[in-house]
């Protein structure tokens, strides 16, 4: 069997947090696309084409790894694209507890067609969340703990660092 997974999340931006869950989804699944969200609501600190083309430098070299937009209903998406697996990561028993009541209605809507499969984060990571890397770079402080060099150079640059 061909298993297509998604890892969706609004990435702003991708943080090595994320790395970390896409390089050991990739290795599981036989394709991996990673759905980059659009919410008019949220505001972002990078648009969605930023968001994107940083992603995409990232996993460059790796060969089952794409990069989609993810509009509308998570569930949507899923039914309507084939994916089989839904790639969530748990930082910690808050994140347990979101996803917790979020499986209970993602078993209803996907129909019995798609799995959501949880990846623990990986203790050096599991203290980062993009709203963490932003608030420090922003600041000046070192980010190369936090988030991909590319992702770094990113930053300083919309923000006018060194
Ligand atoms: P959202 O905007 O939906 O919260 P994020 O981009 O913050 O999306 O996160 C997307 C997914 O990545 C979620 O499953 C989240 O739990 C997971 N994640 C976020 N940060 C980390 C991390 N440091 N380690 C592992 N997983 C993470």
């Amino acid at each position: 069997m061909h298993t297509k997974a998604l890892y969706a999340g609004s990435f702003d931006p991708m943080t090595l947090g994320h790395l970390d869950i896409i390089k050991r989804a990739s290795r599981i699944f036989d394709e991996l696309v990673i759905g980059v969200t659009v919410n008019l609501e949220k505001k972002t600190m990078f648009t969605f084409e930023e968001r994107v083309d940083m992603i995409r430098e990232v996993t460059k070299d790796m060969p089952n790894v794409t990069v989609d937009k993810c509009e509308g209903l998570l569930a949507d998406f899923v039914l309507r694209n084939g994916f089989d697996v839904v790639v969530r990561g748990l930082r910690n028993t808050a994140d347990f507890d979101d996803e917790y009541s979020m499986d209970q209605l993602h078993k209803h809507l996907y129909e019995g067609k798609a799995e959501t499969v949880y990846i623990i984060a990986d203790a050096r990571y599991s203290f980062i969340s993009s709203t963490m890397a932003k608030q420090v770079i922003s600041l000046g402080g070192d980010g190369s703990m936090l988030v991909p060099d590319h992702v770094l150079k990113t930053m300083r640059s919309k923000l006018n660092l060194k």
